[in-house]
Order: structure tokens, then C-alpha cells, then sequence
């Protein structure tokens, strides 16, 4: 996990595209379908503190954590700094939008797909992308 966000860091400081976006498919892949642990207080620590809070592996981290995070997820351990204020505000912010969705809609959005975080230039762009997606899923069966 430290790897993977130090590589991205890395991407971003260096203005390496790609190796941001492949870094990002990995870290949500290893999310989602591997039922890894968490980043903990410290990687997160380290995240918001090389990047801008708009960067796609902030937003990623913070909807990962709305989405997965449990009352251990949150254990800080002593003497290790906590969460950063920025990554609070946009937590709760996200579990705001939640709440408002299950209100409207009488359910939560059950899903997020890695195209929210790959700062596609439209809608048609995050619709290519997401066909050719489910084609690569199609071929490995
Ligand atoms: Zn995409």
C-alpha cells in the first residue's frame, strides 16, 4: 500500500499521467477485490500532505473510506499522528451526500466505479473507457 502511494506521488510531482491512472487501477482493484484493510491514519497522513485535496487519490481514499471504513478502521495507534482535518471534512461532506441520496432515493448508491477518478474530459470519454473496461473483464471471464 505505502508503495503503491509513493509511486503515485511520485507520478504526480514528476507530471507522469499514466503512472498515476495504473497506480490508481491498482489501489482500487486491490480495494475492491482483494477486501484489503484500509489505508490507515498514516497513509492517509502522508497522502493529503504531498497532494491537493482535489487530486482523484484523495477523493478515492475518501469514498473508499465512506464506502468500507468500520469503527477498527479508525484506530489510531498511540503516538501515530491521526487523520488530517482535510480528509475529515471531506469524509463527512461525502457521508452528507450519502445520507441525502438514501433520503431521496430510499436507497444508497451500491457502487463507485474507477472511471470518478480518472478525470476523463466528459461523459462520452468516461463512457469509452468504461466499455473497454467491461470488454477486458469480458475477455478474462
Ligand atoms: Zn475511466
Amino acid at each position: 500500500m505505502e508503495n503503491l502511494i509513493n509511486l503515485y506521488i511520485f507520478g504526480d510531482e514528476y507530471g507522469i499521467p499514466e503512472l498515476r491512472k495504473c497506480c490508481l487501477n491498482t489501489f482500487f482493484a486491490i480495494l475492491d477485490e482483494f477486501n484489503t484493510d484500509l489505508p490507515n491514519s498514516l497513509h492517509v497522513d502522508h497522502v493529503f500532505m504531498y497532494l491537493r485535496p482535489t487530486d482523484p487519490l484523495c477523493q478515492l481514499l475518501v469514498d473508499a473510506y465512506c464506502y468500507w471504513a468500520n469503527p477498527a478502521t479508525y484506530t489510531i495507534k498511540e503516538g501515530k499522528p491521526g487523520y488530517p482535518i482535510e480528509f475529515l471534512r471531506l469524509l463527512s461532506e461525502r457521508y452528507a451526500q450519502q445520507l441525502r441520496k438514501v433520503d431521496r432515493n430510499f436507497q444508497a448508491r451500491s457502487a463507485f466505479g474507477i472511471c470518478d477518478y480518472h478525470e476523463h474530459g466528459g461523459v462520452v470519454e468516461k463512457q469509452e473507457c468504461q466499455k473497454k473496461k467491461g470488454e477486458e473483464r469480458g475477455r478474462r471471464g
